[in-house]
Formats: structure tokens, C-alpha cells, sequence
């Protein structure tokens, strides 16, 4: 038998993993070009060419110790020079090796800082709408999560309610931006005076509030759009990365944590997690991948064919008569729903072969989200289904 806690995870195990399966199944069904899945982040786009070579002559070099051996369970000391290096040059930070630990994606080290933070009972505050998986990260770890309910207007965090419901029991507050569901990026005024909240409630309390920054589409962002680094808004900032979508190697299973050195506590931080990389399971990261990203800190993926796709999708919903947020990053939209039931909205969307994701899947019932990190042909040929959706309501 397995256990409660897991019975629990199962029950509500994500529903958009069980979107993927429903979209195979109608595939086989009516074939695989009459089925519009939007349902998952799983990038269209190649991994750049630099990418291939980099595997192909990490697994040339000829010392198997230095590619394929166990290493510190932070990860290879040279590649966290590196990724230190290019974070200094690109955001005029000073961090080095001792700041950075390779992890297994954003959701390696997601956890892996919850697992190093956490007490049970304490509480870690998100925003809605927020990446359902963070739901079961704090459970892992028998946190409490407390959710922000969403300002629809602008989808920026709701930093009344924040203020209001920060308090002796927060450990941490997570963010996502450029975001999923939503595409916005927060702003540098909104960084600012969640900075200013999150400082106000450590004086008063006497505490350490982490902010964890979840930032697996920080180069994901359109028409110029700047996304703040947060450490230079708030010291006990550690920033989760990943190179899933940013190098389109979400299987691949690489990223890091930055742990700058004047977060409070920083050289327990570091030790800590460095031993849940290893208790988890984790190890350490997998050591080809640090290799390879180690020599492709300057590599782009096609941000303009995800431009592309942005475009084409919300200017024909917003023809259609649907209402959506004009993401400036990431490669989702989040649709309003043309009725108050999103979970209906979605059932509706199957039978024109569309697959979309319910907004309460982020905390935000009553939206959809659409992943367009597709081919622009499945969009050109949903296009049509959207329009007949639409006017299956009117
Ligand atoms: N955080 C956010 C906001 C995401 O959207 C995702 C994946 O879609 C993850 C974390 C997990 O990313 P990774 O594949 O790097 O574990």
C-alpha cells in the first residue's frame, strides 16, 4: 500500500502531464494533424547547433573521471566558475564557484532549496496564477503554501494582500517571471516595493524571508523587454535557473541555484544544499550536461519563432472575440474562458480537438493557458477551431 501522503500527490497528480496523455490518445484517434495540443512547455525549437557539438566534444575529451565520475555534489568546480563568470558579465553581479550549485532543472533545485529552508508548518507565499508544481514542492517538505490571490487587471503580484498575509511563519516567497501561465514580467516598480514589504515584515518579525526567484524564461522575452535581477533588490534572494527552455533541453534535466554570499546564513545555505542535491537523490547534477552548458553560457535559442507564434495566436484570438493578457515573455497565453467554468471551457475546446490547460491548474479558475511553444503550421491550422469555439458561444 502506498503511503497517505503520496495517495494525496496521485489524487491530485498535474493535470496538464494528463493533458499530454489525452493529446497522444486523440492523435492516434483522429490523426495527429487534426489535433491542436497546447497543453505542454515542451519547446518546438531545436537546441541551438552549438549545443549539439558542445555534447559531441565533451564526449570526445578523453579523462572519462572528468566527464563521467562523480564530482562535488554542487557540481564541477570549473563549470560553476563559468556560469558565475557569465552571470557577473551580464548582470554586474560578484558572485563565484562557492555561489552557484548545478542542479537537476528548476524543479531539482526548486526542491532542493525547500528541502534546505523549510521547517515543517512554515509557510511559503506564491502569487497566482503560479506553476501548480509548487504545491507540491512545499508539500514535500510539509510547508504551508500560501497563495496571493491574482490582480486580473495586470496579472503583477496583488502586493496589498501580500503585505497582508506575510507574517512570523514565512520562509520564503517564490517568483516567476518572466511567468507561466501568463507571459507578464514583473516589473522593476513591482520588484521594488515587494522588496520594501519583504523587508518591512523582516524588521518587524525578527526573521529571514527568502525570496526565491524561479526564473526558467528569463531570456524568453519580446520586444526588448528587461527583466530585473533580483539580487540587487533583496539580499536573501536565491535564484533557481534552468536550462530547459532557454536552451531547449527540458529532458536533459540542468540548471543551477545562485546562493549569493549576503543572503542571511549563506555558508549553512550552501553547505545545506549541497547535502539535499545528495540526499534527494539527485547526486549531483548530471555531469554531460554541466560540461555542455558550461560551453554554451552565450547560446540563444530562436526567441523570434516563439515572437512568431506569440503573435499569430493573440492577434487572431483577440479577432475571435477572446480576451488575454499580451504576454511579454515565455511562451504562454492565458486566455480568458467564455464561461465562468474553465474546467468546462476546456472540455468544450476538446471537441474542436483543442488542448488547453484549466487556469486553476494555476490558481486562477475562470483563464486558460496555452502553451505556444509549438509549430507555427499547428497554429495556422488551429486557427480555425479557436474561431469555431469562440462561436460555439454566442
Ligand atoms: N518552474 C516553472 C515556472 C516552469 O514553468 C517549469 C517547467 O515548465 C519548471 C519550473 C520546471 O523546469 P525544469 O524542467 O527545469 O525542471
Amino acid at each position: 500500500m502506498i503511503s497517505e501522503k503520496m495517495m494525496d500527490f496521485v489524487k491530485n497528480s498535474s493535470s496538464i502531464r494528463a493533458m499530454f496523455e489525452e493529446g497522444k490518445n486523440m492523435a492516434a484517434k483522429f490523426g495527429a494533424e487534426n489535433v491542436y495540443d497546447f497543453s505542454l512547455g515542451n519547446p518546438s525549437v531545436e537546441p541551438p547547433k552549438r549545443v549539439k557539438e558542445a555534447i559531441a566534444e565533451v564526449l570526445e575529451e578523453d579523462s572519462p573521471n572528468l566527464v563521467h565520475g562523480y564530482m562535488l555534489n554542487a557540481g564541477y568546480e570549473d563549470v560553476r566558475a563559468a556560469v558565475a563568470a557569465s552571470l557577473n558579465k551580464r548582470f554586474g553581479t560578484g558572485f563565484d564557484e562557492s555561489n552557484i550549485l548545478m542542479t537537476v532543472g528548476a524543479a531539482g533545485g526548486l526542491n532542493v532549496i525547500l528541502k534546505t529552508l523549510l521547517n515543517p508548518g512554515e509557510e511559503v507565499i506564491v502569487f497566482a496564477p503560479f506553476f501548480g508544481e509548487y504545491t507540491n514542492y512545499v508539500k514535500n517538505y510539509d510547508g504551508e503554501l500560501v497563495v496571493i490571490s491574482p490582480d486580473t487587471s495586470s496579472f503583477q503580484p496583488n502586493l496589498k494582500e501580500f503585505a497582508e498575509k506575510i507574517s512570523e511563519k514565512t520562509k520564503a516567497v517564490i517568483v516567476n517571471t518572466p511567468n507561466n501561465p501568463t507571459g507578464v514580467v514583473y516589473s522593476e516598480k513591482t520588484i521594488m516595493a515587494l522588496a520594501e514589504i519583504m523587508y518591512k515584515a523582516q524588521d518587524e518579525f525578527g526573521t529571514d524571508i527568502y525570496l526565491i526567484s524561479d526564473e526558467p524564461y528569463r531570456e524568453l522575452v519580446y520586444d526588448g523587454r528587461e527583466v530585473p535581477y533580483l539580487t540587487k533588490y533583496y539580499e536573501n534572494t536565491i535564484v533557481g535557473y534552468s536550462y530547459s527552455k532557454s536552451l531547449s533541453l527540458p529532458g536533459e534535466r540542468i540548471g543551477y541555484l545562485v546562493i549569493p554570499s549576503e543572503a542571511a546564513d549563506a555558508e549553512n545555505i550552501k553547505a545545506a544544499a549541497s547535502v539535499a542535491n545528495r540526499i534527494l537523490g539527485f547526486v549531483n547534477a548530471p555531469s554531460l550536461m554541466q560540461r555542455t552548458v558550461a560551453k554554451c553560457l552565450e547560446e540563444k535559442t530562436d526567441v523570434a519563432a516563439y515572437d512568431r507564434n506569440r503573435k499569430l495566436l493573440y492577434e487572431n484570438l483577440l479577432k475571435y472575440g477572446y480576451e488575454c493578457i499580451r504576454p511579454e515573455g515565455a511562451f504562454y497565453l492565458f486566455v480568458k474562458a467564455l464561461e465562468e467554468d474553465d474546467k468546462a471551457f476546456v472540455e468544450r475546446a476538446k471537441q474542436f480537438h483543442l488542448l488547453l490547460v484549466p487556469g486553476s491548474t494555476f490558481g486562477c479558475a475562470g483563464y486558460v493557458r496555452l502553451a505556444y511553444c509549438v509549430s507555427q503550421d499547428m497554429i495556422e491550422r488551429s486557427l480555425p477551431a479557436f474561431q469555431k469555439l469562440a462561436e460555439s458561444y454566442q
